[in-house]
């Protein structure tokens, strides 16, 4: 493997910050380049040859780096003539990297830890000319977004301004892609070319095999003087690091219906999806926290022949935007379709089966924690229902009741929560204040 990092950019908008006339790859953070820390991440997992491509501020990068050997690799730079784009960039430079297998892409401006055994299993899964590594943000409304389907292979990019009368999924190129080399046969070259804007979208329309790696580790671009701001301040706290996959993650499962959103008896319809007062505000805080906030619900209306699959996609996608309205995003949605009892005229027969997923029973979350590598002892459930009180009990991680929805007086399930709160706001609180006394 090779890795190519695109560090022509000037860094405009951090002038303000930065000393001198520093490429925005230089611009030290928590003591040193943002670039050395990519470098530092390749050379600590064995990739030893490296292409920086550099424009704006050339010689600054190369006589700090110089042929890598300071640092444990080899790195060629290749010099654009002018600034020709994220992908213009990389086609310009095809001639170093023609017989390499895979490709790294890493964008010169972001922060990131990753897991990247994994990254390369999951690029390796099918025949793929490219993998992108995506996730949810806190600003979806101002954000390119992609759309996959449930391979997570990518069916459509939508760059900002989004249409108005649509809902899309909280999901976001982060920067970081593992390509084939032969992507650039599909490239023209001699022009200024976009890999979000111009390549991507081509490709997709045109059929070609790309997917989206989800992930919920720390990948962020340096890019404003307030994200410079937060940035610093999670390297200093270890976030970066701890949100590797390669660490056990501590995480909050949510039950969503009667705790995120308003019970309202069998939700099917994008609009009949209302959050509780502080809901977004306390998955926000998760967000800003260590846990990993994943949802755990079940479906039953798919059985129940209320509606499809997709329907329930429909749903998250609006979940996925309101939250994103107010800077909340979700790690991780599960949802069981399943429902055990048959004998109903409008059911879905293919959907009415005794599985291993319906609460309380713990397949949701057994999933999410190989996804997601889960601590469980150190995780949470919170759940408006005694089904999500099991459901933890059998899963090993501690439980709390919220008063929202059912309130716990559904009687199925002869059991007692850990903790007991008003509601999800007022749970988060606690799970906060608690980790941070630690
Ligand atoms: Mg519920
Ligand atoms: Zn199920």
């Amino acid at each position: 493997m090779i890795a190519f990092i695109l560090a022509g950019g000037e860094g405009t908008r951090l002038k303000e910050i930065t000393p001198g006339n520093l490429p925005k790859p230089m611009v030290p953070i928590a003591g040193k380049p943002i670039l050395q820390y990519q470098i530092e991440f390749l050379a600590k997992n064995n990739v030893h040859e490296v292409i920086i491509s550099v424009g704006y501020g050339a010689k600054a990068i190369k006589s700090y780096f110089g042929d890598g050997t300071k640092f444990g690799l080899a790195i060629k730079y290749s010099e654009e003539p002018e600034p020709l784009g994220t992908a213009g960039a990389f086609k310009y430079a095809e001639k170093l990297f023609r017989d390499a297998r895979d490709i790294l892409v890493l964008y010169g401006d972001i922060i990131f830890d990753i897991d990247l055994p994994r990254l390369i299993n999951s690029h390796n899964s099918c025949n793929r000319l490219g993998t992108l590594l995506v996730h949810p943000n806190d600003h979806p409304d101002d954000s390119d977004l992609l759309e996959v389907d449930s391979a997570n292979k990518i069916i459509k990019l939508i760059p900002k301004p989004h249409p108005v009368d649509q809902v899309f999924q909280n999901l976001v190129n982060a920067g970081i892609y593992v390509l084939k080399p032969e992507i650039t046969s599909l490239m023209e070259g001699g022009q200024k070319l976009d890999f979000g804007k111009d390549v991507f979208p081509a490709l997709v329309d045109d059929g070609k095999n790309l997917h989206a790696y989800r992930s919920s580790e720390y990948v962020k671009d340096v890019g404003s003087p307030q994200r410079y701001q937060e940035v610093e301040k999670d390297i200093l706290k270890g976030k970066v690091y701890r949100r590797n996959l390669a660490n056990k993650q501590r995480a909050v499962f949510l039950d969503r219906d009667g705790v995120i959103n308003k019970e309202v008896n069998y939700l099917y319809k994008p609009e009949q999806l209302e959050l509780i007062d502080g809901s977004a505000e306390a998955v926000k805080k998760l967000n800003d926290s260590d846990y990993l906030a994943i949802v755990v619900t079940n479906q039953s209306v798919v059985a129940r022949g209320l509606c499809s699959e997709k329907d329930v996609a429909q749903v998250h996608k609006k979940l996925g935007v309101v939250l994103g309205e107010r800077g909340a995003f979700l790690d991780g949605i599960y949802y069981c379709p399943h429902h055990p009892d048959r004998g109903f005229e409008e059911e879905n027969k293919e959907y009415k089966i005794e599985c291993q997923c319906r609460k309380p029973k713990t397949g949701m979350l057994l999933q999410a924690q190989h996804d997601f590598n889960i601590d469980m002892k150190n995780s949470f459930i919170i759940g408006d229902t005694t089904a999500d009180i099991m459901t933890g009990i059998h899963a090993d991680v501690k439980t709390i009741l919220v008063k929202t929805g059912h309130a716990g007086k559904d009687g199925k399930f002869d059991c007692r929560p850990d903790f007991i709160f008003e509601n999800l706001k007022e749970a988060v609180h606690f799970i906060i204040e608690d980790d941070e006394k630690l």
